[in-house]
Parts: structure tokens; C-alpha cells; sequence
């Protein structure tokens, strides 16, 4: 089998061949630095995590790019509130974005852009699309994208057409709108004393870049005019993605990106989360009701990236709790002795992330692996070594603590071997019990070898 993932722009499912052999060029969109992400953009950042693993595990070299919007309608409106500088700002919020994403273990892009580094180039594609003949000028010295001289607009998202040509003269200057509203959209806009000390010059007078034009600018500078994927959250579909798809190809003259990607919602208790329903959660909230904000991760993976996630505070939980679980069965089995990772686990765990990365499945592959005790525990701890490096729950982490046991305990433990060499079962049980009243517990090792451990 080869990957297969769901491609948004031909909706099914598809082969994924890259343009260069073993070579995957990887855009992802990434965090307006305004605020702290909450949890449906971590969901977005995970999925990408899954997909820049599995690539990486099925032996691609992944080149991936993660933008960081420093300059939009968001940015400045929060600097404005805060009576801050934008730089400022975007600097602050961008550190916590990096720390929330390392508490997560998530891979680091090979680049981060920042908006800001490139208004040249995002200048560049704009005067290319004035050019061409796909956008035009204001009086007021903004410039539109025509998105009649398109015929392929809103292909991804099937954008009504007879509404598209009826609204074709009207113009939107905001960044983010409903797909009922399709219009022309602003590739330069003209400056604004809201804008404060934020404007660039350009040929097109004093302004700043529209939020889309932003991507496709960026994309192009490091991965160049066509890349393999492009993913983000499934709100950024409209208008955000159909915009970047349009001034990209038209720019360019070839395809943008082969594959979109986008994974969907976080429901919380199956509402819609908002700020004003009071259902709403940033990596910090969820951190303090965890024993492991890994548990969150563990959440994510265990639905479809396609499928809504509802997110409850008991499915949170649950997955701690599972979380737990698995690293008290790697405390048992592991061993300094090495191992060598079990085939057939491996591959039924390849063949779930082949399949449209159904991590649900592979983790349900590494739940049998783990407890099928055919296999050594060296075999098994080395598969589950292989399967982190896909699942990044820092497993490789979980190592047996060096506890002080008092010599109360282990004379209980020493009787209950001596009445099980007996064949005393029930006395045996009834130490044990004992031991774990105190807190401990009891691995049996082969050769009437056993393990004292603090669950
Ligand atoms: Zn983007």
C-alpha cells in the first residue's frame, strides 16, 4: 500500500505522488499572532504534526512551511486595543504559539515566515495580477482581485456562480467574510488612519497586503509556484484557501497545490466554541485539568481528522486516564535489553496511517501490540519506540522510577513468592493486596523474578 489521503480540491480519495521523488513541499497555514491559540487551531497544528510524521515514517523529506500572520485587520486592531506596537504584539503571541506547540511535542517547521519579511514579493504577485489583468485599482488606491476574470473560482468550495457574477462589482476589504458574500477581495488595501503607524509604500500608494495574498506570496518565495500540499483547518477554506488558490494560479499560470488538506472542527460539549457560550478553550485551561497535557494530543488522534471532535471535559479524561495507562504497561515491559520492532505490528500500524491517516486505528494497533505478550517485552517496547516516532506522545520518556522501597514491602513481596512457589494462590493474592494498600504493586518477571513499581 502507499499513503492515500483525501484531497479537498477533487474531494475523494487519492495517491499521493509528489512532484520529486521522496520529496514533499509542505505548506500549512499557521497562527494570526493576535492571541493565544485555543483548541480547534491545536487541532489544526496536530493534524499537520500527523502528517509531517507519516510522511517522515514512510520515508519522504518533508519541507515544511508554517506562516506566522504578523500583519492583518486581527493584529492591528489588537495592537490598537492594547495600545501597543504591532511588532510587539505579534513577537509575544508568537512565543507562546511556539511554547504551546513544544508542550504538544509537535515538530518544528523547517521555516516560519512572518508576513512582515515579505511585502516585497507580496507586492511582486500583485503587480504580476494587475498585469494579467486580474485586478484592478481603486480611487482610493487599494487594489481588488476581479474574481470574474477567474473561471475557475471556488472550486474548492463550490461557490454558487450565479451569486458569484451578481456580486462580481461589489468589493470586500475585510479579510475574513461568509461565503454568501463572495466578491472581489483586496489583494493591496489602501491606507487607513486605523491603521495607525502600519503601511507600507508601494507602487500602488501607502497601504498594507491583504491576509491571503500573504500565503500565496510566502509559499511561493521558499517552496516555490507549485507545491505538493497545502493544509489548514477546514474554516479556512473560504474564503481564505479559494483566495490564495486564485491569485496564485493566475500569478503563476500553474497549478498552486495538488493537495488540500483540511481537517475539521472542535466542537465542546457539541456546541459550536465561542467565547460569548463560554465554552471555550485555550492549551493552558486544558493543561490544568490534565495529568499530562499530552492526554489532549492522545484526544485528537483518537477521531478522524475529518470528523468533528466533541470535546467534553469526561472524553478529556478519558483519554488522561488512557494516557496513564500506557505509560504503566511501558513501565512494565521495559528493558535495557534490546528489542527489535515486531513486523507485522508495524505494518498493520503503517497500513491505518497509509489510509487517509486513521490514527484511531493505529493506535488501536499499538494497544494490541502492547499487550500481546507472544512477543518479548524488549520486542515490544522497540515497536512502540518505532510507533512514537509517528505518534509523538514522548513515550521514549516513560522510564521505570528508581523508587525506595522499605523493607516492609519487600518482605510482603518475598512471602508472596514463597507461598506462590508453593502453589498458595490465594495467600499469594492476599499479599499482594497488602502491597498495593500501600501503594505499590507487584510485575511478575519470568523466572519467579519480580518488580516492585509505584503505579
Ligand atoms: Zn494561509
Amino acid at each position: 500500500m502507499a499513503l492515500e489521503i483525501y484531497n479537498s480540491l477533487t474531494k475523494q480519495i487519492e495517491k499521493f505522488t509528489p512532484i520529486e521523488e521522496n520529496k514533499v513541499k509542505y505548506y500549512s497555514c499557521g497562527p494570526t499572532v493576535y492571541d493565544t491559540a485555543h483548541i480547534g487551531n491545536f487541532r489544526a497544528y496536530i493534524t499537520v504534526d500527523i502528517l509531517k510524521r507519516t510522511l517522515s515514517f514512510l520515508g519522504y523529506n518533508v519541507d515544511h512551511v508554517m506562516n506566522l500572520t504578523d500583519v492583518d485587520d486581527k493584529t492591528i486592531k489588537r495592537s490598537i486595543v492594547e495600545n501597543t506596537s504591532l511588532k510587539d504584539i505579534t513577537e509575544k503571541y508568537t512565543s507562546i504559539f511556539f511554547e504551546d506547540l513544544d508542550s504538544l511535542n509537535l515538530i518544528r517547521a523547517n521555516d516560519y515566515t512572518k508576513a512582515t519579511d515579505y511585502i516585497d514579493q507580496m507586492i511582486d504577485m500583485i503587480s504580476t495580477l494587475l498585469d494579467k489583468g486580474f485586478a484592478y485599482k481603486t480611487d482610493d488606491g487599494s487594489v481588488y482581485f476581479d474574481i470574474s476574470s477567474y473561471k475557475d473560482y471556488g472550486q474548492l468550495t463550490n461557490v454558487d456562480m450565479s451569486q458569484m457574477l451578481a456580486n462580481a462589482q461589489n468589493r470586500i476589504k475585510s479579510d475574513e467574510y461568509e461565503k454568501e458574500q463572495v466578491e472581489d477581495f483586496a489583494l493591496w488595501k489602501s491606507y487607513d488612519k486605523d491603521d495607525g503607524d502600519v503601511f507600507w509604500d508601494s507602487p500602488f500608494g501607502k497601504g498594507r497586503p491583504g491576509w491571503h495574498i500573504e500565503c500565496s506570496a510566502m509559499a511561493k518565495a521558499k517552496l516555490g509556484e507549485t507545491i505538493d500540499i497545502h493544509s489548514g483547518g477546514v474554516d479556512n477554506k473560504f474564503p481564505h484557501h479559494e483566495n490564495e488558490i486564485a491569485q496564485s494560479e493566475c500569478a503563476n499560470g500553474v497549478k498552486f497545490a495538488n493537495y488540500f488538506l483540511h481537517n475539521e472542527h472542535i466542537l465542546v460539549d457539541n456546541k459550536k466554541m465561542s467565547k460569548s457560550l463560554g465554552n471555550f478553550y485555550r492549551l493552558e485551561d486544558v493543561s490544568s485539568m490534565v495529568s499530562d497535557i499530552l492526554a489532549f494530543k492522545y484526544l485528537v488522534l483518537t477521531t478522524h481528522y475529518r470528523k468533528q471532535l466533541n470535546f467534553t471535559k469526561d472524553s478529556l479524561l478519558a483519554a488522561d486516564n488512557t494516557l496513564t495507562n500506557l505509560k504503566k504497561h511501558i513501565r512494565e515491559i521495559y528493558t535495557e535489553e534490546k528489542g527489535s520492532a515486531i513486523a507485522s505490528y508495524m505494518s498493520s500500524f503503517k497500513e491505518a496511517l497509509e489510509s487517509d491517516l486513521n490514527t484511531s486505528l493505529a493506535l488501536a494497533k499499538m494497544w494490541d501490540m502492547i499487550k500481546d505478550t507472544a512477543h518479548t517485552s524488549a520486542d515490544r517496547y522497540a515497536t512502540l519506540m518505532e510507533m512514537d516516532k509517528v505518534l509523538g506522545l514522548r513515550l521514549d520518556h516513560i522510564k521505570p522510577e528508581n523508587i525506595e522501597v522499605s523493607q516492609d514491602i519487600i518482605d510482603l513481596a518475598e512471602s508472596r513468592l514463597e507461598a506462590k512457589k508453593n502453589k498458595n494462590y490465594e495467600q499469594a493474592d492476599v499479599f499482594r493486596d497488602k502491597i498495593k494498600e500501600l501503594g505499590y504493586e507487584i510485575l511478575d518477571l519470568p523466572d519467579d523474578k519480580y518488580k516492585i513499581i509505584k503505579p
